[in-house]
């Protein structure tokens, strides 16, 4: 009996569509999602005993691999002294200030328990300190489910082909200003129109919610500029990218300084934890000390700031990043050659530990451009590594993430079972 299909089929009987967030469905490849019961470094183990190297990192967060030693001890040392106060408590000083030191931007930092919440609140922020309220986002970007997002966006809204969300008041979305990615004259043309009720520009600064897009040169910094010209707060959107492609996040990669970032996943270390922080004029404006108000009856919740505080301790060692870099090139490489090999289209992207596979001629640089893509080809090789035991972002719109657990045998074995799926 495979348990796998019990479990699913049980599994819709109590919750919407099986799932508790739609990417895990496998509604962008076909066939039923993997019921996972246990992870260790580069390595998920589903219900039926198959081990699969994992390049989805539980979105993310698992940067130094699953259930690493030093996260799983603080955690367990945490659970001890309780497991939650309602209080300040020291553990959440310790991780603000490891985020501060490390995101130079970052001179005020409030921790929230999702990217949703962050960016939400972050919006918030910036509409509040600047008594106004339009903002604009990028065709393709995800920042969370809340109501001011879900316009034109990425992940999983444009996997299930949703183009925006029913239950998003009308008013609402059309406070949301929808520009293309890499197309600063756009930017301009909104602002030029709707400049003096822009509170905020917010994007991800790396896309990695419609495969993976980087910034053209000179994009951001020009995003920089229009901001400053209008009095609109630049929002870097660093749930993904932060500590993923450098330890600063994309702000240190291109050397661009946002007012507010968003933070989310590997902040936490694998609990649940966002965050979002800034200038210090800006942050001021929250309650306590300003009139922006946001709360929350878990946040700073002492297990997930254990947790993060260990992985910030793990993500600083020395080399950390310059390893991860290197074997997610491996990887992208060796891909590429699988691919030209067999004469399939094929171009991809990497930074630090991120990466996108693109079955087309090019890398894509925009939303439209994605649409090259061949979604054909992208499934069966999703399912050709599935069934060789390489776990892959079950849609085309996802970027791939890789571990430090990652080492040469893992991506050798990867490539292997490319070379097999690719066949297929
Ligand atoms: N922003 C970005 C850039 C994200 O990638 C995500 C989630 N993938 C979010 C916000 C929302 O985070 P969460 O799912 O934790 O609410």
């Amino acid at each position: 009996m495979n348990k796998n299909h019990a479990l699913f089929t049980q599994a819709q009987q109590y919750i919407p569509g099986g799932v508790n967030s739609p990417v895990r469905a496998f509604h962008g490849v076909g066939g039923e999602p993997i019921f996972i019961k246990a992870a260790k470094g580069p390595y998920m183990y589903d219900v039926n005993d198959k081990a699969y190297i994992d390049y989805v990192g539980s979105w993310g967060p698992m940067i130094a691999g699953h259930s690493h030693d030093r996260v799983l001890q603080a955690v367990h040392a945490a659970v001890d002294q309780g497991l939650s106060f309602g209080t300040p408590a020291e553990a959440e000083i310790t991780l603000a200030e490891k985020v501060c030191r490390m995101i130079p931007s970052v001179d005020l930092v409030r921790m929230v328990n999702s990217g949703t919440e962050a960016t939400m609140s972050a919006i918030r922020l910036a509409r509040g300190f600047t008594g106004r309220d339009k903002i604009i986002k990028f065709e393709g970007c995800y920042h969370g489910h809340a109501d001011s997002f879900l316009v034109k966006a990425g992940s999983g809204v444009v996997t299930l082909g949703i183009p925006g969300s029913p239950g998003v008041p009308k008013a609402t979305a059309d406070l949301t200003l929808t520009v293309p990615f890499n197309n600063l004259d756009a930017v301009k043309q909104v602002m030029a129109e709707h400049g003096d009720d822009v509170a905020a520009i917010i994007i991800e600064p790396i896309a990695g919610n419609m495969n993976m897009i980087e910034p053209l040169p000179g994009y951001l910094q020009g995003l920089r500029e229009i901001c400053d010209q209008q009095g609109s707060v630049l929002i870097f959107d660093e749930v993904m990218t932060g500590f993923r492609v450098a330890r600063g996040g994309a702000q240190e990669l291109y050397g661009i300084t946002p007012d507010l970032t968003t933070f989310g996943k590997i902040i936490g270390g694998g609990l649940p934890v966002g965050a979002f922080g800034g200038r210090r004029e800006i942050m001021e404006y929250i309650a306590p000390q300003g009139p922006v108000y946001q709360a929350g009856t878990l946040s700073g919740n002492p297990l997930a700031m254990a947790a993060g505080s260990a992985m910030m301790d793990i993500i600083s060692e020395p080399g950390f990043y310059d390893y991860l870099s290197a074997q997610a090139k491996k990887l992208t490489d060796g891909l590429q050659q699988v691919a030209d090999n067999a004469g399939v289209p094929f171009a991809t992207r990497q930074q630090g530990g991120m990466f996108g596979l693109f079955f087309a001629d090019k890398a894509a640089n925009n939303f439209d451009e994605l649409e090259t893509c061949d979604l054909g080809h992208f499934k069966r090789f999703f399912h050709g590594m599935l069934d060789h035991g390489v776990y892959l972002a079950p849609s085309a719109y996802e970027a791939g993430f890789i571990s430090s657990q990652h080492n040469d045998i893992i991506i050798e074995t990867t490539l292997e079972a490319a070379r097999e799926a690719i066949k297929a």
